[in-house]
Formats: structure tokens, sequence, C-alpha cells
């Protein structure tokens, strides 16, 4: 398994700023993430130190290769799951690869979308679930369902097949974004993908099924929601990380309940601009150099 000090999820203003600290701090630093929604042709008038507008896409590029130059390496790769590994470590699960690392920063801004479900939030506890890891236990050889289009669902109903072998998935009548490799993974499971949307949700004493646009039904016990990417939330609920509604809680050094898990930026849902979010990528660094050179360096030298 690849192996590295620290990850950072997100290649925004947060993640990138957090990275050109923990690298020039000598901290090997693996920043995941694409280009971010602010890179493209927006543009930035209060952005300090750039009295002419600065467009998005040119200021990420310089964060790029600011955070580059100080030796942080960058992969465009998706993360679909965050989980606790041995010895207060982390494993950090991408559509590729599996990396242990040290510590965390959660930097992947706001993107939680919502299925349009109608009656979804009625459900919430009583079958609609989040994490996979956190309740396909209670789903043992149950029908379960997970609604999303891309890796990220298709990682979930994988994930579920340790628990029953009833498992589908809709994609909410949007196009598949999850690639060839992931749809033979789902036929080789025996997982079908499912046509149409579902439109609400059905049961007297918690969730049995669900009914599509079309007016069929599927019964269900468990439907878990994946929609597009996964996001810090997602990681949140797998972690054990404290949430407020859609935002992660961090303290005033960018520190989560959970040692060695920092947020910064959109996620923790402060002022919600790149300033802000440069600046708590800082002071998640700073924390994340403490945690690694306490715990991963410590560990090394043993
Ligand atoms: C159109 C627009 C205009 C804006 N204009 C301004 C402005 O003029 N001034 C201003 O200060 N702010 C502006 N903002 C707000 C600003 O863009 C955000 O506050 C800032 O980008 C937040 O930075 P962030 O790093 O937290 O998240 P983001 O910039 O959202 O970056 C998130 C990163 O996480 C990555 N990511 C997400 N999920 C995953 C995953 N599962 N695996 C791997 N990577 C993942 C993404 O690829 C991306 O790299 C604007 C926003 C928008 C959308």
């Amino acid at each position: 398994m690849e192996s590295t000090q620290l990850v950072i999820i997100g290649a925004g203003p947060a993640g990138l700023s957090a990275g050109i600290y923990t690298a020039r701090a000598g901290i090997d630093t693996l920043i995941l993430g694409c280009a971010p929604k602010i890179a493209g042709d927006y543009d930035i008038d209060n952005y300090f130190g750039f009295p002419e507008t600065i467009s998005g896409k040119e200021l990420m590029e310089r964060g790029r290769k600011q955070a580059e130059r100080f030796g942080a390496a960058m992969r465009c790769e998706r993360v679909v799951g965050v989980h606790h590994g041995d010895n207060g470590r982390f494993i950090v699960k991408t559509e590729k690869n599996e990396i242990e690392t040290c510590g965390v920063v959660l930097a992947t801004g706001v993107s939680r979308i919502r299925p349009g479900i109608s009656n979804l939030d009625d459900f919430d506890g009583k079958g609609v679930s989040y994490c996979v890891s956190c309740d396909g236990f209670f789903y043992r050889n149950k029908p379960v369902m997970v609604v999303g289009e891309g890796v990220f669902a298709a990682n979930q109903a994988l994930e579920l097949t340790q628990y029953t072998p009833d498992v589908a998935v809709c994609a909410q009548g949007k196009e598949l974004t999850m690639g060839e490799d992931f749809q033979a993974k789902l036929r080789e499971a025996d997982i079908p993908i499912l046509p149409g949307k579902v439109e609400r949700l059905e049961g007297d004493n918690g969730l049995e099924r669900v009914v599509f646009d079309n007016g069929s039904s599927h019964d269900v016990h468990g439907l878990f929601v994946a929609m597009g990417e996964a996001s810090s939330l997602d990681f949140a609920f797998s972690l054990g990380v404290e949430r407020k509604g859609v935002f992660l809680v961090a303290d005033q050094e960018q520190k989560t309940n959970i040692d060695g898990i920092f947020a910064a930026g959109d996620c923790v849902g402060n002022f919600l601009q790149i300033s802000v979010a440069v600046g708590e990528g800082a002071k998640a660094a700073r924390s994340a150099i403490k945690h690694v050179k306490n715990v991963c360096k410590k560990a090394e030298a043993e």
C-alpha cells in the first residue's frame, strides 16, 4: 500500500495553502483533488495582493505551482472513503489507490448534492443513511439501494456487499459518471443499476420500499445517499468527525474532534471566501505539522 505522512483532500485554496506550509516544513505531503470550481474564468477582485483583477484560474495555477515548488505531490484523483487504520493512522481510499497516512486535512469545499426525493428527511435514521461503514451492518441480508451516479456510489454499493447480497444502484435519472471499469465491477458483484428516479419513500415502521417516477416500486430497507463526489461530510461520517448540519466542526486550530484529522475552507462553513480558506488552510497545516512530527515521525523512528 502507498504511504505518506500527510494527505490533503482538496486542491482548492484551503488544500493548496495547507500544502504550501506542510511541504515547506518538510512533511511528505500528497494533495488529492482536481481543479476547484473557482479555477475558471471568474474575476477575483477581493483577494489580498492583487490590485488588478485576477482570474480564479490564474490564482489557482499560482497556488499549485507554489505548493509544487516546495515538494508537495499532487494528483487529480477522487477520494471515495477515509477510514481509521492501525496505530492511529488513516487509510485514504481513492478510485485507484489506497494510501496509508498519519494525518489528513479535509478541504473538499461543500458539495453535498441532494437526490431530490420528496420525503427523504422523514426516513432519516429510519432507513436513509449517508455512510456504509457506519450503518451497513444494520442491513445484514436485507435489500438496500445506493442512489448516486459516480465512483462514490459504485464504491458504496460494493462495500455494502460485505453485509448483504441484495444491493442495487439508482443514478436518479442522471448520466453515469463512473467509468466502464466500475460498471464492470458492479456487474461482477450482481449489483444492477436501476433506471429512473426514486420519487418518494414508503414504509410504516422504517423504510420498506422506494417508489420510482414511473409509479413502479422496489423493496428496500436501507437507502444510502452517495450523489456526486464524496465530500468532507461523507468522510466525517465514517471517521466520527463532529458535524453541524452540512459542515464539519473544527476548533481555532482547525483540529476536529478526531486526533489527526483537520478541516479547513468551505467545508467548515465560516465565511465562504478564498481569503478565509487560505487562512484556515495555513492553520490546519500548522496543526498537521505538529501532529505528524509527534505521531508519524516517532513511529518511524521506533
Ligand atoms: C463562481 C464562484 C465565484 C466565487 N467568487 C469568489 C470571489 O470573488 N472571492 C472569494 O473570496 N471567493 C469567491 N468564491 C468562493 C470561493 O471560491 C470559495 O470560498 C473557496 O474556493 C473555498 O475553497 P476550498 O479550498 O475550501 O474549497 P474548493 O475551492 O471548493 O475546493 C475543493 C477541492 O476539493 C476537491 N474535492 C472535492 N471532493 C473531492 C474528493 N472526493 N476527492 C478528491 N478531491 C475532492 C475539489 O476537486 C477541489 O480541488 C466564489 C465561488 C464560486 C463558485
